[in-house]
């Protein structure tokens, strides 16, 4: 088979035509992007610009002339509509339709003048292509930029054969004959088949790509509710767990000393039996607040029981535990306002265990830190308590 424009510009219209028929058939079975179906639009379109270049000689010439411009313009239009949707960008539309009006009312004004006619129509449709292409890479959202750029440096090149093309009309000159052979001619058509073939792939990679994007963000979204406590928003029991042991074996291996924190409400059940259930969960909250303001960034904060929560304490050494413990005391301790409305007197017991050299590990220090918090119950509540 020989490569003429004519069989080139039938094989685009087929490549496309099919791609679109298959991306449409895709889209009806799945779920798809806002966008999606304007690009399907730009594929059928393009199977139309290039299929009406095939008439040649069933129609008059001034269709195929003009035909394939005013159809290419549509289709660099739908690309544009689709990624505004695909985006969700608010960018204005009214510069693209004038335009792409402009494209060929110009093309009409230099009627009389063929060459500088179908340059001007080459010129359009190339520049609309960079105009894309310049959405694809400001519009596209931050994950999906390597897909994104890939589209931009597809229409980059569309836009780029078509100036090429533009040039050569002007520098040769040529009459109505869309499908003379030369070797412009046939880099045009060979461009166009490609660009089709691989425009169909470019937004189905775009679609796939934020597929995977947004499975990786619900994932990740879902593994962090399940280290969330719903109530307070601390950490809960299984993170504390993840996160100390992760923190514990950075101390061992550095020789620094940790401390372990486990704090207990007192007499949290009378405040539940005298309050009620919603005031005892609005007291957790409040408390839990108390405890985060009151430890330093590094420090991990958790609600690993009902009322019960633990802190660890990294490089920290046991005087400045017990005094950052007192320090927890004290303020939950001062919550209490006289004011109506303010919290309930609420104390809390505070026990700790210390690692000097970080060699302990995590059973260890909450078995020590829990019997140190059953001495200070014992002792009386609202104090601290080194264990041994
Ligand atoms: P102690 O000073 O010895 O710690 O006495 P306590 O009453 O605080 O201890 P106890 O373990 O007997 O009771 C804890 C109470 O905490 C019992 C339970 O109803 C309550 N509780 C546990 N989880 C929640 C919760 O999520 N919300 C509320 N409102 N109460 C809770
Ligand atoms: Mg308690
Ligand atoms: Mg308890």
């Amino acid at each position: 088979m020989e490569l003429d424009p004519r069989t080139l510009a039938l094989y685009t219209t087929a490549i496309s035509a099919l791609l679109a028929v298959l991306s449409l058939l895709y889209g009806q079975a799945r779920r798809v992007y806002p966008g999606y179906r304007w690009w399907v639009a730009s594929l059928a379109l393009f199977a139309l610009a290039l299929g009406s270049i095939g008439l040649r000689g069933l129609v008059p010439g001034p269709v195929t002339f003009y035909g394939p411009t005013l159809l290419g313009v549509l289709a660099m239009l739908a690309i544009l509509e689709g990624q505004r949707r695909f985006s969700g960008s608010s960018a204005r539309t009214w510069p693209w339709w004038i335009s792409a009006t402009a494209i060929p009312l110009s093309m009409f004004a230099c009627g009389p003048d063929l060459a500088l006619s179908r340059a001007v129509g080459a010129t359009g449709v190339g520049l609309l292509a960079f105009v894309a292409a310049g959405y694809f890479v400001r519009e596209s959202p931050p994950r999906l930029r390597s897909a994104s750029r890939w589209c931009a440096a597809l229409l980059v090149a569309f836009g780029l054969v078509r100036l090429l093309r533009a040039g050569w009309f002007l520098y040769v000159g040529m009459g109505y004959d869309v499908l003379e052979s030369n070797s412009i001619s046939i880099l045009s058509y060979t461009a166009n088949a490609v660009f089709a073939t691989l425009w169909g792939f470019g937004f189905m990679f775009l679609s796939a790509a934020r597929v995977e994007t947004e499975l990786d963000e619900s994932r990740e979204s879902l593994r962090q509710l399940t280290r969330k406590d719903a109530l307070t928003g601390l950490a809960n029991r299984r993170a504390f767990f993840d996160d100390a042991g992760t923190e514990l074996a950075r101390a061992q291996r550095y020789r620094q000393p940790v401390a372990m924190l486990m704090i207990d409400i007192d007499h949290f059940k009378e405040i539940n039996d005298r309050l009620g259930h919603a005031a005892g969960d609005q007291l957790l909250v409040i408390v839990a607040d108390c405890l985060q303001r009151e430890l330093r960034v590094g420090d991990f904060l958790a609600r690993i029981g009902g009322e019960e929560f633990a802190a660890l304490l990294v490089q920290t050494p046991a005087a400045q535990a017990l005094l950052t413990a007192e320090r927890l005391r004290a303020a939950v301790a001062a919550l209490r306002s006289g004011a109506s409305g303010g919290p309930p007197a609420t104390t809390i017991s505070i026990g700790v265990a210390v690692s000097a050299d970080g060699s302990r590990g995590l059973e260890e220090l909450l078995r020590g830190a829990d019997d140190a918090l059953y001495r200070s119950k014992h002792a009386g509540r609202n104090r601290v308590h080194l264990e041994g």
